[in-house]
């Protein structure tokens, strides 16, 4: 028997309209506050109880809804910001369909309490089913909105029942409040439960887009952000934001996208750009993205439903190719984190060297403009990090995705961070001061405890340094970067040793060897000293330990007195140290040399006397009873081979020239380079297992070889201009050709 068709009641059609723009209480949040903007707010603030469930309360300081229109502004399609369709293109708006607050209405209950500029006092009403339930009520108040929504699908039990979980309904909110609150500075958002004393999100209307998203994202993204912008008359599109740099990566992608100012979803838009980062992060970890589009409003489909997060365009794939385009160039241009020496040493910098004759096949890709340039997401590739040679030599256990072991004592065995807790904030704050193993611990085999972390611990940041002639202090406007006006205020050098040494290293710089390590696939580790790289058709084989020193070398000569420290667990006595290292038949004492006490002493007060310039200028620190107690951090997430630390600390006293600024500096630096290189002994040091678990000792091992790839390899990338001598000396050896390959293979 068929059905009888009834016409539906029409309180029962609102509620099921009002049920599809209303799912959740975040979404009837997102509606409110773009009313609240809509009225020109410049201050917003959300109230919730029980995840927004039982009670939700935003208030604005906005232009306040006239006595008059009270009547009628939760009944469905009542608008004061449409007229006519033709409107609808121009609309510049949030609203403009009149269904919020209407469909709220229809779900829970609803007060408003408003005043405009020009009335005497405010009014309150209250709203059912979309009608108002008796005339506005005059009342104090003072200019703006405040809406008030209680028991929110009160009438609706399936969809009551399906959120149950207040606290995700309330992380929800809170991410939808922190987004708008990003994309809107100038305008101040909080969000708090009701009765909490302290906001969960709150910003400032004197703060950045930056500041913004330090202050909801923490630390850890906001100082790797590069600032990003974009446009496109033809397509007509208009395209700013920032985006974290390749230093940065989390577990899941955070991508705040907002289209004509509303937070919309485009999952074309996020493959593209995951694309182009893939080919720079490490596997499974993402970016964090806030971007914002401005689409002529002819071209996007705004009269989309309410709850369609998912927006189209027009001329949609090439916009997301042109967005494309401008992150990977960006990423490319973006030196990573602490700018150690960006200006001198960005890609594309010139070092051109005269007598490198550029091959065939380079010099094409190196004339090329950019226009044409290939971009590694434009590449046919296969995945080079699951092609590595070591994924066929030993079981995955790749620290990055599993994370540390818990309890582990190796000093690296961190990844670096902002990758498994990116939001910790605490842990993100000490970059700048990261504490180190106790030295005893790991230079005397079988020290006495085993309680060598390398712990993270709040440290107030390093003191500003001391102004001096030569060394003034960087203006902040003088950086464009985004980065920069994160990290704090970088000292300029003007001493001329510093100066000329940083001349001879770029004077010395190879070109072509440069863009190979820029550009370099890495291949995989062969041992602790050597590594392969495959670069265009070539395979390289490459000497880590050379390189290493190489790059701390310039890193101390380029980034000259402005790094951050490496502190010590426990001072370790230079006493000690040299005792140690006089022990050791490497430092060549002989009997001749006089007593090892009264060198060790000799040492200790030598050191003691240089250790005010030590500190200003490298970082290394020796408090008053001739402890070290810091070394310089010349790359986040690396700490040198601390068993090489007695010899360093020997050579520091009888090798470096005391006498010559610029030798000084020179060999100083060339000690220390010498120390950060990643050697051999560290590495069979490393891999002794401290975890009775790990007899094969694979978790030592595959933490050296991941520093290999991701840190020190990482930093080549952009932080080493490889001198000459390595194309000759062997340090650099093109191993196969491909094309020579096949030729080979032709003749079998
Ligand atoms: P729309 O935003 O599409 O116009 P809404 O249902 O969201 O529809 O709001 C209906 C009307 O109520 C708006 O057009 C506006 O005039 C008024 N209004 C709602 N919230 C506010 C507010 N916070 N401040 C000022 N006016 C508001
Ligand atoms: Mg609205």
């Amino acid at each position: 028997m068929a059905g009888v068709i009834r016409r539906l009641d029409e309180t029962v059609v609102n509620r099921i309209a009002a049920g599809e723009v209303i799912q959740r209480p975040a979404n009837a949040i997102k509606e409110m506050i773009e009313n609240c903007l809509d009225a020109k707010s410049t201050s917003i603030q959300v109230v919730v109880k029980e995840g927004g469930l039982k009670f939700i309360q935003v208030q604005d300081n906005g232009c306040g809804i006239r006595k008059e229109d009270l009547d009628i502004v939760c009944e469905r399609f009542t608008t004061s910001k449409l007229q006519k369709f033709e409107d609808l293109a121009s609309i510049s708006t949030y609203g403009f369909r009149g269904e919020a607050l209407a469909s709220i209405s229809h779900v829970a209950h609803v007060t408003v309490t408003t005043k405009t500029a020009d009335a005497k006092c405010a009014y309150r009403a209250v709203y059912s089913d979309g009608k108002i339930k008796g005339p506005p009520k005059p009342c104090a108040g003072n200019q703006g909105t405040q809406i008030t929504v209680e028991d929110l699908f009160y009438n609706v039990n399936t969809r009551r029942k399906a959120l149950k979980n207040p606290s995700e309904e309330y992380a929800k909110i809170v991410e939808v409040v922190s987004r708008y609150a990003i994309h809107n500075s100038g305008i101040s958002f909080s969000v708090k439960k009701q009765g909490d004393t302290m906001s969960d999100v709150r910003t400032l209307s004197n703060a950045s887009t930056v500041d913004n998203i330090r202050s909801i994202f923490g630390n850890a993204v906001s100082r790797e952000l590069i600032e990003v912008g974009c446009e496109d008359a033809s397509l007509a599109f208009k395209m700013k934001g920032y985006i974290t740099n390749a230093n940065y990566s989390v577990k899941k992608c955070i991508f705040l996208l907002f289209i004509n100012h509303r937070l919309v979803e485009s999952a074309a838009l996020r493959k593209a750009i995951e694309t182009v980062y893939a080919a720079y992060l490490p596997k499974s970890t993402h970016p964090f993205l806030y971007l914002s589009l401005e689409i002529a409003p002819q071209n996007v489909d705004v009269n989309v439903h309410p709850t369609k997060h998912e927006v189209h365009f027009l001329h949609e794939d090439s916009i997301l190719e042109h967005v494309q385009r401008h992150v990977e160039n960006k990423l490319l241009g973006s030196n990573s984190s602490r700018m150690y020496f960006t200006q001198t040493l960005l890609p594309g910098a010139d070092c051109s060297s005269s007598e490198v004759v550029k091959s065939a096949a380079n010099s094409s890709a190196v004339t090329k403009g950019t226009s044409d340039k290939v971009y590694a997401h434009q590449m046919v590739r296969t995945d080079s990090r699951e092609q590595k040679l070591d994924a066929f030599l030993q079981p995955v256990n790749n620290p990055l995705s599993t994370g540390p072991t818990e309890g582990t004592t190796e000093v690296n065995a961190r990844p670096p961070e902002g990758v498994d807790r990116p939001q910790d904030a605490e842990m993100e704050d000490v970059s700048d001061v990261v504490e180190v193993a106790d030295v005893q611990d790991t230079v005397v085999p079988g020290g006495l405890s085993e309680s060598g972390h390398l712990s993270p611990e709040t440290v107030p940041p390093r003191k500003k340094p001391r102004k001096d002639v030569d060394v003034e202090m960087e203006e902040d406007d003088t950086r464009k970067d985004m980065t920069a006006a994160c990290t704090p205020k970088r000292r300029i050098i003007n001493l001329t040793s510093v100066l000329t040494l940083q001349e001879e290293i770029s004077n010395q710089a190879h070109a072509n060897l440069q863009e190979m390590l820029h550009d370099h696939s890495f291949v995989g580790c062969v041992s602790p000293q050597w590594a392969l790289a495959q670069y265009q058709t070539k395979l390289y084989l490459l000497n880590t330990t050379k390189l290493s020193q190489e790059l701390f070398y310039q890193i101390l000569i380029y980034d000259f007195a402005n790094f951050g420290v490496l502190r010590l667990s426990e001072p370790a006595p230079l006493y000690q140290l040299s005792m140690l290292a006089l022990e050791n038949p490497e430092s060549g004492w002989t009997e001749e040399d006089g007593p090892k006490e009264g060198l060790a002493e000799y040492i200790v007060e030598f050191l003691k006397k240089k250790s005010e310039m030590l500190k200003d200028y490298f970082s290394l620190e020796i408090d008053e009873e001739g402890n070290l107690t810091g070394l310089p951090l010349l790359i986040d997430n690396y700490v040198p081979p601390l068993e090489g630390l007695p010899i360093f600390i020997l050579r520091l006293a009888t090798e470096v020239n005391w006498d010559e600024e610029k030798e000084c500096f020179e060999s100083l630096s060339k000690e220390l380079a010498m120390f950060y290189s990643i050697r051999k002994q560290y590495i069979i040091d490393e891999a002794n297992p401290t975890d009775s678990q790990n007899e094969d000792s694979d978790s030592g091992s595959t933490t050296w070889k991941w520093t290999v790839e991701h840190i020190l390899y990482k930093a080549f990338r952009t932080h080493l201009l490889p001198p000459k001598h390595f194309a000759e000396d062997g340090n650099i050896l093109q191993l196969a050709n491909l094309p020579d390959l096949y030729k080979v293979f032709e003749r079998c």
